[in-house]
């Protein structure tokens, strides 16, 4: 079953569940957390909390979902990307390191503890003892269009090809930037669409993850704080 498949297969509640209460938190990838989930998100928004998706619920979930976007990587297991490092200046291996203007979305987690967001290493110099990884298919290494959009540059830097893309013409404010990746399935000037596939990870950069951005303009650089908050998720299997 491809993923397209098996997002289509759910119901439009199902849906609700995995695409936004989970994407922003509110509930966990527990069945059953649904119906509660969308009691509270309907007392929240002033609408009857029947805790049934009906249609004044789910416009009030595409309202909050806007700009529309999705993560750049499918998640895995009921689970968003893994972001191992934000935005805004940082520190590797103790020492002050320079501004990172993006988001970096790692291919694992910590099986004992999934929700530790850090910047590690670790990937590369193998489990430590005791630790068990859980690793992510291949399907969840090919980076996708977080919207539709222009492709208005590609490159090919030290660390990877970079693809950029401008959402703009599309009625989104939104300019995207994709770090890390392998030889591109697309080429500039090429119109693109949302979840469209872009380039597989690069395999040879350090803790093989993707490098995402946001910004307004690419050209000049103009970044911005990238916001996946709302942004829906694409599952894998
Ligand atoms: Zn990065």
């Amino acid at each position: 079953m491809t993923a397209a498949e098996y997002n289509a297969r759910e119901t439009a509640a199902e849906r609700l569940r995995r695409e936004h209460l989970l994407a922003l938190g509110v509930i966990g990838g527990v069945d059953g957390a649904l119906e509660s989930a969308v009691r509270a998100f309907q007392a929240a928004h002033g609408l009857t909390a029947d805790g049934k998706a009906g249609p004044k619920t789910r416009a009030a979930i595409d309202a909050e979902l806007s700009p529309r976007r999705v993560w750049p990587l499918r998640g895995y297991r009921g689970r968003a990307p893994i972001v191992t490092s934000g935005y805004g200046p940082r520190a590797r291996r103790g020492k002050p390191g320079a501004f990172h203007h993006g988001l970096d979305l790692g291919l694992a987690w910590l099986e004992s503890d999934p929700e530790e967001r850090v910047y590690s290493y670790r990937y590369r110099s193998g489990p430590h003892r005791g630790e068990r990884w859980v690793w992510t298919p291949p399907e969840c290494r090919v980076v996708i269009a977080s919207a539709p959009g222009v492709v208005r540059l590609i490159r090919r830097a030290a660390n990877g090809h970079q693809i950029w893309i401008d959402h703009r013409a599309h009625g989104i404010d939104l300019c995207t930037g994709y770090l890390h990746l392998a030889t591109p399935e697309v080429a500039e000037g090429q119109e693109v669409a949302e979840c469209q596939d872009l380039a597989a990870i690069w395999s040879r950069i350090e803790d093989p993850h993707l490098h995402y951005e946001e910004l307004d303009e690419i050209r000049p650089y103009r970044p911005r704080r990238p916001d996946l908050s709302r942004a829906r998720v694409i599952y894998a299997e």
